[in-house]
């Protein structure tokens, strides 16, 4: 499905059950990260079931150092996790090689980093073309959807332009475009405007909302209680955990740990 075309197929009425259900874009089941740091391993993650249902724009906040990052780094397959299990799409990640990890993250997943990590010596529309062509497509296909990403993102008179030439909220909706370039099943974002200005921040919001629309499935970090808000589900994390889902009001369990015989547990 291509994010700047209608959502999701709605389930077909003829289906039995078991078809009715659509894929979840993403699932993370027990998922725990320990960085094995040299005096004390740093308990990044302590077990996070989160499921994106396909076509859900959720947002995640929470302060800093809770996880939010090295959630979004497992689930886009850039790091592995000491425990539980990364789905994507109906694909486990689990036991897969670093070449079929890139692969899935090709066909599926797409990334937005807070500093655009665009080219410079490149165009905004060979910044756009690259993934495709990286992922083994041809350059005419390629081009041709750039353009029309591009198009639709309103950087249409950009393209040749270099990314120093753009403003940042025109440099992120760049980066946008290159993540969007191999149609990916899920939009992942970390703080993708936290380097703009409000303007930039307005533009990249009203993107997102748009992509959403399309039946882009996002799941975005972020500070900023606004670019929150633009999200149908906002998850809160705290000290490696969801502490919040607004799917599921109430609280959450929280399982309780007793370190014994150490005062300085992380
Ligand atoms: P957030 O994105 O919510 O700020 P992070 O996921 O970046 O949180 O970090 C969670 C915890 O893991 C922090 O204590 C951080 O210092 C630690 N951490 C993150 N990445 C690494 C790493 N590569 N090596 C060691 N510790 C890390």
């Amino acid at each position: 499905m291509s994010a700047i075309e209608p959502g999701p197929v709605p389930a077909d009425p003829e289906a039995g059950p078991a078809e009715a259900v659509a894929t979840p874009a993403m699932r993370v089941l027990g998922l725990r990260k320990t960085y094995d740091e040299a005096t004390v391993p740093v308990r990044a993650l302590r077990g996070v079931d989160l499921t994106l249902a396909a076509g859900e724009f959720v947002s995640i906040m929470g302060p800093s150092g809770c996880g939010k990052s090295t959630l979004l780094h497992l689930i886009a397959g850039l790091d592995q996790p000491s425990d539980g299990e990364v789905v994507i799409a109906g694909e486990s990640l689990s036991g897969k090689s670093e070449d079929d990890l890139a692969r899935l993250r090709r066909r599926h997943i797409g990334i937005v980093f807070q500093f655009f990590n665009l080219l410079d010596g490149l165009t905004v529309l060979e910044n756009v073309i690259l993934p495709a062509l990286v992922a083994g497509g041809g350059r005419k296909a390629a081009e041709a959807r750039a353009r029309g990403l591009l198009d639709l993102l309103g950087l249409g008179d950009k393209l040749d332009s270099v990314p120093s030439q753009l403003s940042g909220g025109q440099r992120q909706r760049a980066a946008i475009a290159r993540a969007l370039s191999n149609e990916p099943t899920l939009l992942l974002a970390d703080e993708p405007t936290g380097a703009l200005d409000s303007v930039g921040k307005l533009e990249v919001l009203e993107l997102f909302r748009r992509l959403h629309a399309g039946g882009q499935s996002i799941l975005l970090v972020t500070h900023d209680e606004m670019v929150a808000a633009a999200a149908d589900r906002r998850v809160q994390m705290a000290d490696g955990r969801v502490f919040e889902d607004s799917a599921f009001p109430g609280p959450v369990q929280v399982e309780v740990e007793v370190v014994v015989g150490t005062t300085s547990a992380p």
